[in-house]
């Protein structure tokens, strides 16, 4: 089925994976101007990054989201 599912690339490996295949996670990222002086701005953000079933299971991206719905059902 073409076009019905798009390919993401791995956020670790670089791979093109289907996107229904591939697990989604949010990085933190922080942004600094580094100007060392009163204007100097930083902030933190989060970017959504994919990453391929095998680097998701590196980086226990999996075990990370079944504790999160863990502790959801924890409550
Ligand atoms: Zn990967």
């Amino acid at each position: 089925m073409r076009g019905k599912d798009p390919l993401v690339s791995c956020g670790s490996c670089g791979r093109s994976v289907p996107r229904s295949k591939a697990v989604q996670d949010n990085r933190k990222v922080s942004y600094s101007t580094e100007l060392r002086t009163g204007d100097d701005v930083s902030f933190t953000d989060f970017r959504k990054v994919y990453y391929c079933i095998s680097c998701a299971k590196h980086r226990k991206i999996f075990e990370k989201k079944k504790r999160q719905a863990m502790s959801k059902y924890n409550r």
